[in-house]
């Protein structure tokens, strides 16, 4: 069992900890929030004072940060992540982040003499808290080693994406394939509506037909045909439109960086802006059925 270092225990973090105490291992957590950290210590974690103190003579050091910019600071600072992990620790940085964050602090850990990975997760808050969360990887093959075991006891997959910020690659490559299509399916019930055709109906031909998607038979914007979908409860989140929003721009600003023309990414994230603007931030993201021409338009 490993000494862990914990640093981010929000909505995501805290219900981590707790399955990673579950597995039996020591955790040590550390946020700027107190209320956040209260919640690590109920489930099982020892508080550390400051991110030196959490870092310090850890196996291993985890982060679980809102953005890019938190994640640079906690391990590129002084008094950081990198300057206080002892020798032959692994640090793994599970928030979702810019392609070119990722990469500027595992270049900065190599130089340190540390192995990294990053593995942002696919499956919320529900996932992270019931353990099955999707872990994206990327590093080394020998980081990945390290990294799989700790992992796994957070969640159900565990994939080795490639090299350095390929983890962060694979996540905004995948929820900009989520985005478009959230709001492909919304335009297509919207034009079913319009032409008399049943919502039912078109799921039941849809879901076994050439438009089959996730979100379409997982998380289906329209009530009925899924009754566990959002749509279900009023668009209570599950995934809210502004983590949505987040993934969308961290998708455009991976293409503007790498010369990638996503034109349909570039008009989802400009749908999704204009979605939370008019004060959908903290709806789920299937709601953007009701803007696209849906039950509000
Ligand atoms: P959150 O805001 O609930 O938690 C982040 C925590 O980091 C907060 O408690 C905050 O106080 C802490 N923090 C910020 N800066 C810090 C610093 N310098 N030192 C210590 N602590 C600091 O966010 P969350 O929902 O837990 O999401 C975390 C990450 O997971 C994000 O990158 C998000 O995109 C990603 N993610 C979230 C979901 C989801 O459904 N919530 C799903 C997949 C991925």
């Amino acid at each position: 069992m490993s000494d862990i270092g914990f640093i981010g225990v929000g909505n995501m973090g805290a219900p981590m900890v707790k399955n990673l105490v579950a597995a039996g291992h020591s955790v040590t957590a550390f946020d700027l929030s107190a209320v956040a950290l209260d919640q690590a210590v109920a489930a099982g974690a020892t508080p550390a004072a400051d991110i030196g103190a959490v870092a310090a003579g850890r196996d291993v050091v985890i982060t679980m940060l809102p953005a890019g910019e938190h994640v640079r600071s906690v391990y590129l600072d002084a008094g950081g992540v990198l300057e206080k992990a002892s020798a032959g620790a692994l640090l793994a940085d599970c928030s979702t982040v810019d392609v070119e964050s990722a990469r500027a602090v595992h270049a900065k850990a190599a130089a340190a003499g540390l192995e990294m990975v990053d593995a942002p997760v696919s499956g919320g808050v529900g996932g992270a808290d019931a353990g099955t969360l999707t872990f994206m990887v990327g590093g080394s093959e020998a980081a990945f080693g390290r990294a799989e075991a700790v992992l796994a006891n957070m969640g159900k997959t565990v994939i080795h994406a490639g090299g350095a910020g390929s983890g962060q690659a694979a996540k905004v490559c995948n929820n900009m394939v989520l985005g478009i299509s959230m709001i492909a399916v919304s335009e297509a019930f919207a034009l079913a509506d319009k032409l008399g055709l049943d919502r039912q109906k078109l799921f039941d031909i849809s879901s076994t037909a050439s438009g089959q998607c996730w979100s379409l038979t997982n998380y289906c914007p329209v009530p009925g045909p899924v009754p566990a979908s959002p749509a279900n409860r009023d668009y209570q989140a599950g995934f809210t439109a502004a983590m949505m929003l987040k993934d969308l721009r961290l998708s455009q600003q991976a293409a503007a960086d790498s010369g990638a023309t996503t034109e349909l990414g570039a008009e989802a994230t400009a749908l999704y802006e204009r979605f939370c603007a008019a004060g959908n931030d903290s709806v789920d993201f299937s709601g953007i059925f009701k803007m696209v021409g849906g039950d509000d338009a």
